[in-house]
C-alpha cells in the first residue's frame, strides 16, 4: 500500500509536558516520524507525497474561530511581557457557552484542555500539512487504492470541533471521514488507540451519517478520564451512533480480538464502505504511556481482523510514542493487513 507523509510535519517540536504535576519532556516527538516511515517502509509501502487541498476540509469539521486561534495565538502570546516560549493554558472555563474573552491567555483556555497540547511556532504549519495527509490518503481511496497509510503528525484523535488536548490540533481522522462522506459513502472511524478518541466522539456526537467507535483503557483510570465510558451513545440524531469498548488497563491480545469483534460486527451492520482505522500503537505492552499489553506479533492480527472487512480502508496515524520496537508494531500492523487473505 501507499504511504503519505510530508516533513513540515516535523516542524511542531514541543517541548512541555506535564504528568502528575511533573514537568517532563514531551513524549510526542518529531522522532516519532522517522521511526514511522522506517516501520512503513520496512512494511513495503511506497511514499506518496501530500497534496493541499486547502483549508475547507479543514474548516469543514473545525470551527472558523478555533483556526484562526491555531493560525495567529503563538504570536499574539509572544507579545505578551514574560510569556512562555509556548502557549499553555492556566485556566480552563467550566462550559463552552460562555464569554469569549480577547484576551491571548483567556483564548488558550478556551481552545486548550490540557497542558498537554504546547503550541509553538511551528504548530499551525505541522498541523495543517498533518490534515493534508490525511486528505491525501483519503483521496487515495476515492481513486481506488484499497487501503493507504496516512503518517499523521502531529496527531487528531482527541481534538474537538474548537478544542485542542492530548498532543492533538485538527482532528484528522474526522476531517478525512468528513472528505470521504461528502462523496457520497458511509463512512466509519474504528479508533484503535490506547485513549479514548474523545475529540472524534465529540464531533460526530450528534450525527448519524458517521459511525464512530473506540476501544480504549478504561477512563476511570486513564487519559482522557471524563469521555469513553460505554454508556455515551450519542445524542439526539446520533444516538447509538456512537461505540465506546472500555477495556481494564494491560488488556493483551486475546481479550482486545474478542472486543475487536464486537466493533466489527456494528461497522457491518452500519453498511460502512469505507473505514477510517485511527491508528494509535500506543496500546503496545512497552509503549511509555502504557495502557495494554499488546504484542508486535498482535498488532498484526489486530490488522488481519479489520482486513476481513473487505472495505477501502485508511490508515491514519494517532498515538504510539518513542520506544526500540515502534517500527516494528507499525511494520508488523501493515504486514498483517497486506498479507491476511480474504476467503470469500
Ligand atoms: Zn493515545
Amino acid at each position: 500500500m501507499k504511504y503519505v507523509f510530508d516533513e513540515r510535519q516535523k516542524r511542531h517540536d514541543p517541548k512541555h509536558f506535564f504528568a502528575n504535576g511533573t514537568p517532563l519532556p514531551n513524549p510526542e516527538q518529531p522522532e516519532r516520524t522517522r521511526l514511522l516511515q522506517k516501520g512503513a517502509k520496512a512494511a513495503g509501502c511506497k511514499h506518496v507525497l501530500t497534496k493541499d487541498f486547502g483549508l475547507g476540509p479543514i474548516a469543514a469539521i473545525h470551527s472558523a474561530e478555533y483556526l484562526a486561534f491555531l493560525e495567529n495565538i503563538h504570536t499574539r502570546w509572544q507579545r505578551i511581557d514574560g510569556a512562555s516560549d509556548e502557549v499553555i493554558p492556566n485556566i480552563h472555563p467550566m462550559a463552552r457557552n460562555v464569554n469569549y474573552p480577547k484576551s491571548a491567555v483567556g483564548q488558550a483556555g478556551y481552545h486548550q484542555a490540557d497542558t498537554a497540547c504546547p503550541i509553538s511556532a511551528g504548530t499551525w504549519e505541522s498541523a495543517y500539512w498533518s490534515a493534508q495527509t490525511a486528505l491525501t490518503g483519503a483521496d487515495l481511496l476515492l481513486e481506488g487504492e484499497k487501503a493507504a497509510y496516512a503518517l499523521c503528525r502531529p496527531p487528531g484523535h482527541h481534538a474537538f470541533a474548537d478544542m485542542a488536548g492530548g498532543f492533538c490540533f485538527l482532528n484528522n481522522s474526522a476531517i478525512a471521514a468528513e472528505k470521504i462522506l461528502r462523496t457520497g459513502r458511509r463512512p466509519a472511524i474504528l479508533d484503535i488507540d490506547v485513549h479514548h478518541g474523545n475529540g472524534t466522539q465529540g464531533i460526530f456526537y450528534e450525527r448519524k451519517d458517521v459511525l464512530t467507535l473506540s476501544i480504549h483503557a478504561d477512563p476511570d483510570r486513564f487519559y482522557p478520564f471524563f469521555w469513553g465510558s460505554g454508556q455515551e451513545r450519542g445524542e439526539g440524531e446520533g444516538q447509538g451512533y456512537n461505540f465506546n469498548l472500555p477495556l481494564p488497563r494491560g488488556t493483551g491480545d486475546d481479550h482486545y480480538l474478542v472486543a475487536l469483534q464486537t466493533a466489527l460486527e456494528r461497522i457491518e451492520s452500519f453498511g460502512t464502505d469505507v473505514l477510517v482505522v485511527a491508528l494509535g500503537l500506543d496500546p503496545y505492552e512497552k509503549d511509555p504511556l502504557k495502557g495494554f499489553s499488546i504484542t508486535t506479533a498482535g498488532f498484526a492480527r489486530i490488522a488481519g481482523a479489520i482486513k476481513k472487512l473487505d472495505i477501502p480502508t485508511l490508515f491514519v496515524q494517532e498515538g504510539g510514542y518513542l520506544c526500540e520496537e515502534l517500527s516494528d508494531n507499525l511494520a508488523s500492523f501493515l504486514q498483517g493487513f497486506e498479507s491476511t487473505g480474504l476467503e470469500k
